[in-house]
């Protein structure tokens, strides 16, 4: 059985938050006054791959990410990549990478492969303003270990205006330099992260702007891909545009997600939730609440108007009822 919403969409992958709390405080990602959850709200190791293995093996989800917050200040994370790498899936997870060394042969060792690691800049001051702490030289250090130890490589950057916009060529220069994929993101709208128009640099000006310099060519991306995916010729890495402001693929999304404390969402932007955690621990069915939340899914933007930077309609700042951080990206 498939989990398909109400315009056919097919679902097969789910992100899953493990951990809400992050030692970054990256402005885009977390309010100055975020709170976190207690520790008993927090799924366990069992109940999360409890809950994956419904999605896996019930409905044919076949990609499985584990994001937070910060994945690695979870305990026992490295338990978790083992259950949930013993299913039939893809398995990535999302990092800022501050304490991957301390990490990095456990994981490898329990199955990890694949590792998306969040890099904004490589200036140290912006570093520190952007991230409200110190962490570059460990970040790329440990980036240099991941591509060492052989884990596939793909760094997240988000593009602001007037923040980092001038480092995306210097961004694509690490793919002459190393076999990555970086990812150019949008910045995009959640509580509490003074999200503005304005403050969008757009997936046009990105291209436009790496065009000036290099001749790019477009490389083929999964059918379901929220990026899309160019290299120069020659080079050995690759990058990517993920466009969710200015040209959302609403169309050909096919992720879920989980929040920390195990609630279900069925977009980015969904302003509705619906707890799975609670009724598992009471023993009750949760295959009816599975279903019931990818049906309520909206065609688009989790219902919300479009938020074009070029829109002439007025668009509130904060379009998300959570931050980014207690999402999961
Ligand atoms: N702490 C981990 C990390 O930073 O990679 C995982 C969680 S983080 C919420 C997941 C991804 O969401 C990161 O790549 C981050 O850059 C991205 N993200 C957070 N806030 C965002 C925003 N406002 N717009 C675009 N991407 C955002
Ligand atoms: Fe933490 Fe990642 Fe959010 Fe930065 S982007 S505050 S590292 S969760």
């Amino acid at each position: 059985m498939e989990l398909t919403d109400r315009i056919g969409r097919v679902h097969r992958s789910l992100h899953i938050s493990v951990m809400d709390k992050c030692d970054l405080r990256c402005t885009y990602c977390m309010p100055e006054d975020a709170t976190f959850l207690r520790r008993e709200k927090l799924m366990t190791r069992a109940e999360i791959a409890t809950i994956a293995g419904i999605f896996v093996e019930r409905y044919g989800v076949n990609k499985l990410r584990v994001t937070g917050g910060e994945p690695l200040l979870r305990p026992d994370v490295v338990e978790v990549i083992r259950d949930l790498s013993a299913l039939p899936v893809k398995l990535g997870l999302t990092t800022n990478a501050l304490t991957l060394h301390k990490h990095i042969d456990a994981l490898w060792e329990a199955g990890l492969r694949s590792v998306n690691i969040s890099l904004d800049t490589l200036n140290s001051e912006r570093f520190r303003s952007i991230a409200r702490r110190e962490g570059l030289d460990t970040v790329w250090a440990n980036i240099r270990l991941a591509l060492l130890r052989g884990l596939r490589v793909k760094v997240n950057m988000v593009v602001m205006r007037g923040v980092n916009d001038d480092e995306v060529l210097r961004f694509v220069e690490l793919t002459r330099e190393h076999p990555v994929h970086v990812r150019f993101i949008e910045f995009m709208p959640f509580a509490g992260n003074k999200w503005g128009r304005e403050r969008v640099f757009t997936f046009a000006e990105m291209l436009g702007h790496i065009g000036s310099v290099h001749s790019y060519e477009k490389l083929t991306d999964d059918p379901n891909s929220t990026a899309k995916s160019y290299r120069v010729p020659g080079w050995p890495g690759t990058f990517a545009v993920i466009s969710t402001v200015t040209e959302p693929f609403c169309g050909s999304c096919d992720r879920l997600r989980l929040t920390a404390e195990g609630r279900m969402r069925n977009c980015l932007f969904a302003r509705a939730e619906t707890d799975l955690l609670t009724p598992l621990r009471a023993g009750a069915d949760i295959i009816p609440l599975i279903e019931a939340n990818v049906l309520a899914k909206h065609p688009m933007l989790g219902g919300l108007p479009p938020f074009r930077p070029e829109s002439q309609e007025e668009v509130l700042h904060d379009l998300s009822i959570r931050p980014m951080v207690s999402i999961g990206g």
